[in-house]
């Protein structure tokens, strides 16, 4: 999934014009993290007016503190600080408490700590000046304790003739991932778009003590991962832990499983979709296979990835979460629309993309392509996508409004196009996932590389608009039929050809 908030914050702000305020000006913030889990921040802005600060992140408002001088400010109802000196120059110290946070939340969105490793998005700990000087240029300085390692989504830039981070103000809402403290990293080089090469920074946390058999289990709320599997959240609590060294084998088989699907994405996009990301891997004691993914896009993008501490090869072999984060990489973000096609596009392609690169067979991606897009159909058939209060058919109605898609695009061109054409078009123009796009134009741009009005068309019919649908129809086209025992797949003929070129790609033609 990508952060939704991501959407409405560059909704409010107008993200197409973030040019440079009249006047120019800058905001610095210089962040220490201590060994007690505090981020320690001093702020300084030039340029705009400014009237406060604003806590990104309402739960956090009661673990924030803000100074300007001696005077400590506190918050008003809409979280916002307000300044003793409002004014075009101003300077203040905060601090928030990433430790308690944590021990409160234990939340990767807002701070989840273990192991001597704390991750938290950074616009929980870079508060927003307020009013929000969009296209205003920030930059970010971080000092970690001794030994202790820092990793973060944000892009990096000099900052005074150090490493420092840069992004732009109405990115801070948003600002992506990071993590401080005793963290393992290493750095995946992987074939980029273009000449240059592109990096994968994987960050690890360590493993949580192992619990004790008696430790209690709740049912943790569902996260946004796609919408077939609900998830019983192992709770940490402070007590019952017995120690456990990582295993080696464990390691080495979750190291390779993100290197395969980092190079299967990059595969399909012709070169890592970004020329830098931050992917975060986050063990959870006592689980097996991979939990959960998400990603933010803002700044730089970084993906969490939350993943069964006892993983073994086999129990992440056939896994889709880690190959769905990283396609979403390579599509724009949208903003108060597109969340079908933004989803349906990752959810639509990623049994695909293991075809092509993981050993997925062909039955199994039709078979989960079957049977989820079933959940769609309804919504397609009623309220459209747009308007739908199914997370279900957001993605798989997304999923199957792609498929057709893809089936005019290869059918009009004689299998020498598809929709992934459309899809690197419009990232080589710049549609990536840090961009915000209107659905409208990625159609356009799609429609234009793959001489069609497939897109345009499909988007109106069931995104805006609705109309039914006849599942059973569309899979028989492609050779899919489906029965009490799974689906059966032509081997031969027009729709065995389609249903070939479509899994995988025009090379199969
Ligand atoms: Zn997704």
């Amino acid at each position: 999934m990508k952060h939704r908030a991501a959407a409405l914050a560059l909704l409010a702000l107008g993200c197409a014009d973030a040019r440079l305020p009249e006047g120019g000006g800058e905001c610095r913030y210089r962040v220490r993290f201590s060994e007690s889990q505090r981020a320690e921040v001093e702020l300084h802005c030039e340029g705009p007016r400014l009237t406060g600060v604003t806590v990104n992140l309402p739960a956090a408002t009661q673990h924030t503190r803000v100074w300007q001088g001696a005077s400590e400010l506190s918050a008003g109802s809409d979280d916002t600080f307000t300044l003793a000196r409002p004014g075009r120059s101003i300077s203040l110290r905060y601090q928030v408490e990433l430790g308690a946070l944590a021990a409160r939340y234990d939340d990767f969105d807002v701070a989840k700590s273990q192991g001597g490793a704390l991750i938290s998005p950074a616009y929980n700990w870079l508060l927003t000046p307020a009013p929000l000087p969009a296209g205003l240029p920030v930059s970010v300085e971080v000092q970690v304790s001794e030994g202790a390692e820092f990793a973060t989504g944000l892009a990096p830039a000099p900052v005074g003739g150090r490493q420092g981070y840069e992004l732009l103000a109405q990115e801070l809402p948003v600002a992506s991932y990071s993590a401080f403290g005793r963290l393992s990293r290493r750095t995946l080089t992987l074939p980029g778009r273009g000449s240059g090469g592109a990096r994968l920074e994987v960050v690890s946390l360590p493993e949580a003590p192992k619990r004790a058999p008696s430790a209690s289990k709740h049912h943790g709320a569902r996260k946004d991962r796609k919408p077939d599997e609900d998830e019983t959240t192992a709770v940490a609590s402070d007590t019952d832990y017995i120690d456990a060294s990582p295993d080696e084998s464990r390691r080495a088989a979750r190291d390779a499983w993100v290197d395969g699907a980092a190079r299967a994405v990059a595969s399909f996009w012709e070169g890592f979709p970004v020329p830098r990301a931050t992917l975060f891997v986050v063990p959870v004691a006592a689980r097996r296979r991979a939990l959960f993914g998400k990603v933010l896009p803002a700044s730089g993008p970084g993906v969490v990835l939350l993943i069964g501490a006892d993983s073994e090869a086999d129990d992440l072999a056939n896994d889709w979460i880690l190959v769905h984060e990283l396609f979403h990489l390579g599509v724009p973000s949208f903003s108060g629309e597109g969340k079908w096609l933004d989803e349906g596009l990752a959810t639509y392609f990623e049994p695909l993309i293991r075809a092509r690169s993981l050993g997925f067979s062909e039955h199994a991606a039709w078979g989960e392509l079957a049977q989820g897009f079933e959940r769609g159909t309804q919504a397609l058939a009623t309220t459209g996508l747009e308007r739908t209060a199914d997370y279900g058919a957001v993605y798989w109605g997304g999923a199957l409004v792609c498929l057709l898609a893809d089936m005019e695009i290869r059918r009009t061109s004689q299998g020498r196009l598809g929709l992934e054409d459309g899809l690197r078009e419009v990232l080589r123009q710049g549609g990536h996932a840090r961009e915000v796009w209107r659905v409208r134009d990625v159609a356009r741009v799609v429609d234009a590389a793959t001489r069609s009005r497939a897109l345009s068309q499909l988007a109106a019919r069931y995104g805006a608009g609705s109309a039914p649908v006849d599942l059973d129809e569309i899979l028989g086209l492609l050779g899919v039929r489906r029965g009490a025992e799974g689906i059966t797949l032509e081997p031969t003929g027009e729709a065995a050809w389609l249903r070939r070129v479509i899994t995988y790609g025009s090379s199969a033609r």
